[in-house]
């Protein structure tokens, strides 16, 4: 099983052309990851397993090369955030 994003109504996997995030291991960093995902799943409980898709990013906020996968973590939030407010 490959992984999927686990944004609602997203599920995307690396097949979908997208580049996949795993949750941060930082514990704070990883709680706000999950509470992003919240909003739209309320029952939702992130795993060390969960990823979310680079749809949920902008461009604008990686670091260096795709696919480092290195995330200026700050920004990105805003970034995700506002996608869930402008949908
Ligand atoms: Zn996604």
């Amino acid at each position: 099983m490959p992984y999927h994003c686990v944004a609602y109504g997203c599920g995307k996997t690396v097949e979908d052309g997208v580049t996949l995030f795993k949750f941060p291991k930082d514990p704070d960093e990883f709680r706000k990851w999950e509470k992003q995902v919240q909003r739209t799943r309320v029952k939702w409980a992130a795993t060390h397993f969960s990823h979310l898709c680079s749809d949920h990013f902008g461009k604008e906020y990686f670091e260096g090369k795709l696919p480092s996968g290195a995330l200026k973590y700050i920004s990105c939030f805003i970034v995700f955030y506002y996608i869930y407010y402008i949908l």
